[in-house]
């Protein structure tokens, strides 16, 4: 993929982690955040057209493949008549009912997939 542009650190305490195997903040045990470094305008979308088309702006290391069923780049439709019974202008709903497994769990699934294949995890038990 990319040369990292992000690191992780602690939620709670802001220590820094190390990019592999991450999990929780050696210091105080909550969970780790990826902060992002500003990318430039010239950084391009992926040719492909789900989630990962925007693989350059996520937390993926050098080389990690996604794992992916064609999560994401769900429709917005727009709905007038709940518009009008919420009493707005307009109103549009995602439709994350098009992902793969029918729900906007499939995104961090996807991720989170990917993630552990690369660690090298031989499975993973999800709820
Ligand atoms: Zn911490």
């Amino acid at each position: 993929m990319t040369t990292a542009t992000w690191t992780l650190r602690c939620s709670a305490c802001d220590t820094p982690a190390a990019i592999t195997r991450p999990s929780l903040c050696t210091a105080c045990g909550q969970p780790l955040f990826a902060r992002y470094a500003p990318v430039g305008r010239d950084t391009a979308l992926l040719s492909r057209w789900d989630m990962w088309r925007y693989a350059p702006f996520m937390a993926l290391l050098d080389g990690e493949a996604p794992v992916t069923l064609g999560e994401g780049l769900t429709p917005m439709i727009e709905s007038p008549a709940l518009a009008q019974a919420m009493g707005v202008r307009r109103l549009w709903i995602k439709d994350e009912a098009q992902n793969p497994t029918a729900s906007f769990k499939a995104r961090g699934m996807s991720a989170a997939v990917t993630r552990a294949r690369a660690e090298g995890y031989p499975g993973i038990v999800v709820p």
